[in-house]
């Protein structure tokens, strides 16, 4: 309850303009201190009961002292405190956040952060507008340069996740983790304007199946041609992840690769697997595009080809085998599980005039693309903070 009530504070001390949501930001750190500087609009430090207007690139620290937070600027100590808020006065707020202790590269947020001690460490919170965090994801999970309507696909996917797992977090008090956990977020989206754009202009988009339940939005690098079968590379199947011809990806860098394998190796493998290779003669094995297989069959046994990408740390499961002399030449398609949205196609795609939609539709079968607060069974953002 006392981070609910935390949370409530920091959400309804300032104007709401937008829905938000609470990140734990630097989450895999154990911190102790961090540096704050105000980067641009005009924040308040709100502390107990009082509050101090800092000016633009003043620098605060934060430091985790038992289970309360010690505050200081450059030329001051301000004091003890249970919990500290940093909230922004004008809806367009940014903020530098460095850790010091343990050290790692400063980032910059968006909007308010909430601050207090916990699970032995400085906790951070980041209380961000919903597509300002969306627009952070998209910018952790595709490059810089993409087509606008590829940014607007990794938007509704990334808003389908967030909106699926908004409680993951809750008893921490908090909604997500900025690790891969949740989702990756590594603060304000900077690098190219059409992701923020792109984030705008799908606000409160997500994707649904035919039961209208949110899909599990799985993307990868690259398919090398064809998208697999999550229940053949996953324990649980769904209808809308399923094979598809991928035409777009195949000119893209990473749609081949090739590897050898000392022959030695192979076989160390296949008899940790139960194959008996005594008398064993390895024969081409092929895999080809609209046959992607799932299982190497071998000496009588099945060996998942996942199990195989894992122990060789391979790009990806859709490959061939041959005898070379005495090696295993691996020669492969793709990069990734290769299940769901192919980011090579869907970038390609975007690029020859292809709508979000007809992307979306092409990776993941059946599936609609809803504004969110349309499907009542939905926890709803509202409904969040007066949940405990
Ligand atoms: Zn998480
Ligand atoms: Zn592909």
């Amino acid at each position: 309850m006392r981070h609910l009530l935390f949370l409530l504070f920091c959400i309804t001390s300032t104007a709401i303009h937008a829905q938000k949501i609470g990140i734990s930001i630097f989450n895999e750190l154990n911190l102790q201190t961090v540096l704050v500087t105000p980067v641009s609009g005009q924040y308040s430090l709100i502390m107990g009961n009082e509050e101090f207007l800092l000016s633009p690139n003043q620098i605060v620290y934060i430091s985790k002292v038992g289970d309360s937070l010690r505050v200081r600027d450059m030329s001051s100590n301000l004091g003890t405190w249970k919990r500290v808020s940093l909230v922004g006065q004008t809806g367009t707020d940014v903020v530098r956040i460095n850790p010091i202790s343990p050290a790692h590269p400063a980032r910059i947020y968006d909007d308010n952060l909430g601050f207090y001690a916990d699970f032995g460490r400085l906790m951070l919170v980041n209380l961000v507008e919903q597509n300002k965090y969306i627009a952070g994801v998209v910018e952790s999970e595709s490059g810089p340069s993409a087509p606008l309507e590829f940014y607007k696909v990794q938007a509704i996917l990334a808003r389908t996740y967030a909106l699926g797992h908004i409680e993951r977090h809750q008893g921490e008090g908090f909604n997500l983790c900025d690790a891969v956990h949740c989702q990756a977020y590594k603060g304000k989206s900077v690098k190219n304007p059409d992701i923020i754009k792109a984030s705008k202009e799908t606000a409160g988009l997500i994707v649904v199946d035919e039961t209208e339940q949110l899909i599990v939005g799985a993307f990868h690098a690259n398919c090398g041609g064809e998208t697999a079968n999550s229940g053949n590379v996953w324990l649980k199947s769904h209808n809308y992840l399923v094979s598809v011809t991928d035409t777009y990806c195949r000119n893209s860098p990473s749609a081949n690769w090739e590897l050898r394998i000392p022959l030695r190796e192979w076989k160390i493998f296949l008899n940790e697997k139960g194959v008996d290779t005594t008398a064993l003669a390895i024969t081409q094995y092929n895999q080809v595009l609209k046959n992607r297989e799932y299982t190497y069959n071998i000496g009588g046994k099945q060996i998942p080809l996942s199990d195989i990408r894992t122990h060789f740390k391979l790009r990806s499961s859709f490959f061939s085998v041959e005898v070379v002399s005495n090696s295993i030449r691996l020669k492969g398609r793709g990069y990734g599980h290769g299940v769901g949205l192919c980011q090579d196609g869907a970038i390609n795609m975007a690029r020859r005039g292809k709508s979000h939609t007809e992307i979306l539709e092409h990776y993941f079968s059946k599936v609609r693309i809803v504004p969110y607060n349309t499907l009542p069974q939905i926890p709803q953002l509202e409904d969040i903070a007066t949940v405990e």
